[in-house]
């Protein structure tokens, strides 16, 4: 197992996310108990140490599973990660009773690692608002030994991030964000990267595989990478990527059976970063996998013109990640912090923004298409 340095500690690269473990008949509610926790004695038995859960995961019984099977191991053996609620702005004013719950059903005294889960546009208002008392009552847990390091994970947009890191960062030990090579340009994880590297936070990646969606590639491009690394499979050219980029500390990954999480742990015995030229071909390749998405270069000169005062660069950088990703939580969650009047369905067809793109975006039928896939 490769191993990274974070202060004084060793983690293992690969890290078990728990939000995709085994499940009884299909039932995401009903987790396979018998089967996860064979899983964690094999990662452990491997040199895995690092465990992920969160309040959310499997309605909540990611968290009472992890817990059980990882209780059989000695708990100086495993670094657990769990996470406050705060996608749900109900759990904002509850943070003593969720925290005191999770150590119950986590059955442990202490969390390794704790985290804001999920700071996005709907909650960085809510996680910013001092009188919830959250990042006051974290870091009175951290002060009494029952949180070991405080950290975020975020899927917001870098202004959202920035905000966070003004408020918290001199706090923030870690940050878990979405990273592959996909949304290296995608989804800005590269210039969150460097964003987290100003405040020297070390990064925890979630989705290395982009949800499966990198774990096969077409004919074409399997090609192509074959050709540079014969003995590589695919998804491991996005473990390789992660360990090309050395702010990367730990690569979470959901496994939902054993033969992927045996395949991870093959991967991860060893440290092969990419070399220049195959870091170029790999985002080659990416690029041309991103080919189809609206080629929107954020110039603004279309916003003026709406007289629905739509922000349309950023329905448009939605609207290519909810399309590329077949739906998703991430488009529905920011536009949760829009009003409803600045929605794609509140656009009236009036084409005036269309006169003005120099890209020649069809934004009209876009929102459209947008507003439909919403429903
Ligand atoms: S077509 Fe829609 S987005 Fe474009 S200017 Fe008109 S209302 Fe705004
Ligand atoms: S004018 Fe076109 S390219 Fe510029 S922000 Fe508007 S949609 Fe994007």
């Amino acid at each position: 197992m490769v191993y990274r340095e974070f202060q004084d500690l060793k983690l293992s690269a690969l890290g078990m996310g728990a939000m995709r473990l085994p499940v009884l008949d299909g039932d995401d509610n009903r987790i396979d108990e018998a089967a996860a926790g064979e899983m964690v004695d094999y990662a452990m038995g491997q040199g895995v140490n690092y465990y992920d859960t969160a309040w959310g995961y499997h309605s909540g019984n990611s968290e009472l599973a992890m817990g059980k099977a990882l209780n059989r191991h000695p708990r100086e053996s495993f670094y657990l990660a769990t996470k406050f609620p705060g996608y749900d702005l109900s759990n904002m004013p509850k943070v003593k009773e969720i925290f005191e719950k999770q150590l119950e059903k986590c059955q442990v005294s202490y969390f390794d690692f704790y985290l804001f889960h999920n700071v996005c546009e709907m909650n960085i208002d809510a996680y910013l608002d001092q009188s919830y008392g959250i990042y006051q009552y974290l870091m009175e847990q951290k002060e009494n030994g029952r949180i070991r390091h405080l950290g975020f994970s975020a899927h917001g947009n870098l202004d959202v991030m920035k905000r966070f890191l003004e408020a918290y960062g001199k706090d923030m030990e870690f940050c878990q964000i979405q990273l592959n090579y996909l949304d290296w340009t995608f989804q800005d994880a590269k210039a969150k990267v460097e964003l987290l590297r100003e405040y020297n936070i070390p990064v925890w990646v979630m989705e290395p595989l982009r949800g499966g969606k990198i774990a096969r590639l077409p004919e074409k491009e399997e090609a192509i990478l074959k050709g540079l690394r014969p003995e590589e499979g695919i998804p491991a050219w996005a473990f390789r990527f992660l360990q090309s980029i050395p702010e990367v500390t730990v690569v979470l990954s959901g496994m939902s059976d054993m033969e992927q999480l045996k395949d991870n742990v093959r991967t991860f015995e060893k440290d092969l970063p990419l070399n220049e030229k195959e870091m170029e071909t790999l985002l080659s390749v990416a690029d041309g996998m991103l080919n189809g998405r609206l080629p929107c270069t954020a110039c603004h000169y279309c916003t003026s013109h709406c007289p629905q005062g739509l922000d349309i660069p950023s329905l448009l950088e939605l609207y290519n990640e909810h399309s590329f990703t077949g739906g998703g939580f991430i488009a529905p969650m920011a536009l949760m912090a829009t009003p409803k009047e600045k929605h794609p369905s509140a656009c009236v067809g009036c084409r005036s923004c269309e006169a003005v793109c120099p890209q020649q975006i069809k934004i009209s039928e876009v929102m459209k298409d947008f507003a439909e896939k919403l429903k």
